[in-house]
């Protein structure tokens, strides 16, 4: 049997912790036919649990005449969150698949779990609709030894899965795609690093479409400074928050991942009200400003020497699709490096895809709105629709 045959419409699930967001998606035209977000699950005034926020999507939809009985539905998307090793590619759901995500639950236990539920709801609803899974690792699966590797034990290492997985895949490998269109050129002779600053935070090194270093690890905890999480920092730092400090490890956890970053920082995660308080002369906002864009410069000199050739820098997500402060004051004077902003492209705000160099500079800055929902849809039609095997 043939999925070609059932429809063009794909509906994406992204299944957080306390909150679904949905998509539905005609991929004929890749037009949206709806968007929306149930939040607050489990909290007083929202949905009860992930089941009954599946079925108000459902409701939801069947309200537009879109719901999930229709004949046009294709396939069902989920992002999930962590693949381990096991899962690098978007993957068609059997019961052995959703076992084998659940068994990742020890690596993303804020994540995957939620993940986990939402596609045994979905099944529930339409047990006949091809699912896929599409994960915010796989992009980096091919990460070499090299870079994927911490230095420590490697049997302590392989024992407990520890490696660097890198996230928000989706994004990085959309971006560097669109990047490239930007460009006119093939995304396979480009080489981009792209910055994905959103509330989560992560810069990846793109060279010819294949993910080579990226700055989250284990955990999304590692790398930039986020809205609320530290990214890196010396281990030690958790020693000494335990023996000097007295804290245990959800504790410490909860610091780091909850009260950290920006938030940590200054008191505000939300990039647009710093950027008030520094306009008002507020000491903490531009404290928390000036680490965020230093961590930002490191990784960008970072991984211009992993790839040795840069050819363009994306920003992405809310803050680096939308924050012209961000943007300059994290390449600023790095002429050296063939980096030249344009300061009157930089400031013009816009909605799509578009240059913030000057003509005159060797690497491109691009600022490119990232849709990882258009890339699930992407990802799960191809699968849903292609002649499945028996
Ligand atoms: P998420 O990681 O939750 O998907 P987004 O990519 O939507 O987040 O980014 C959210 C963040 O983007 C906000 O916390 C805010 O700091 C930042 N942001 C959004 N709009 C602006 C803006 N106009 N100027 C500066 N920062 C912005």
């Amino acid at each position: 049997m043939s999925t070609a045959a059932r429809g063009t419409r794909v509906l994406v699930l992204n299944s957080g912790s306390s909150s679904v967001k949905y998509q539905l998606i005609d991929m004929a035209d890749e037009q949206r036919l709806a968007s929306g977000v149930v939040e607050r699950i489990g909290e007083p005034g929202g949905a009860a649990d992930h089941t009954e926020a599946l079925r108000t999507v459902a409701v939801e939809l069947g309200g537009r005449g879109l719901g999930l009985d229709s004949p046009e539905l294709a396939a069902v998307g989920h992002r999930v969150v962590h693949g381990g090793t096991r899962f690098t590619a978007p993957t068609l759901i059997t019961d052995e698949v959703l076992a084998g995500i659940e068994e990742l639950v020890p690596l993303a236990p804020l994540h995957n779990p939620a993940n986990v539920t939402g596609i045994r709801v979905a099944r529930e609803l339409r047990p006949d609709l091809p699912q896929v899974a599409v994960f915010d690792t796989a992009f980096h699966a091919t990460l070499p030894e090299a870079a994927a590797r911490y230095a420590i034990d490697t049997a302590t290492a392989d024992r407990y899965g520890i490696r660097r997985y890198g996230f928000h895949g989706t994004s990085h490998a959309y971006v560097s795609r669109a990047t490239a269109a930007l460009l006119g050129r093939d995304p396979a002779d480009v080489n981009v690093i792209v910055l994905h600053l959103g509330n989560g935070a992560s810069a990846s090194a793109v060279r010819g479409g294949v993910c080579v270093d990226t700055s989250m690890g284990l955990t999304p905890l590692e790398g930039l400074v986020m809205g609320t999480r530290s990214g890196d920092l010396d281990p030690a730092v958790v020693f000494h928050l335990q023996r000097v400090g007295g804290m245990g490890t959800d504790e410490i956890d909860r610091l780091l991942n909850k009260r950290s970053g920006l938030l940590g920082l200054c008191g505000d995660n939300d990039m647009r009200e710093i950027g008030r308080r520094m306009a008002e002369g507020d000491k903490a906002a531009q404290l928390a400003f000036d680490v965020y864009v230093h961590r930002l410069r490191r990784y960008v000199g970072a991984f211009t020497a992993v790839l040795g050739r840069v050819d363009a820098i994306a920003f992405t997500a809310g803050v680096g699709e939308n924050s012209a402060a961000v943007r300059g004051a994290a390449l600023f004077g790095l002429d050296s490096l063939g980096v030249t902003m344009d300061p009157v492209r930089n400031a013009v705000r816009g909605h799509a895809a578009r240059l913030v160099s000057a003509d005159s500079s060797r690497v491109a800055v691009a600022v490119v709105p990232t849709d990882e929902e258009l890339e699930i849809a992407r990802d799960t039609y191809a699968l849903a629709a292609a002649p499945q095997g028996g």
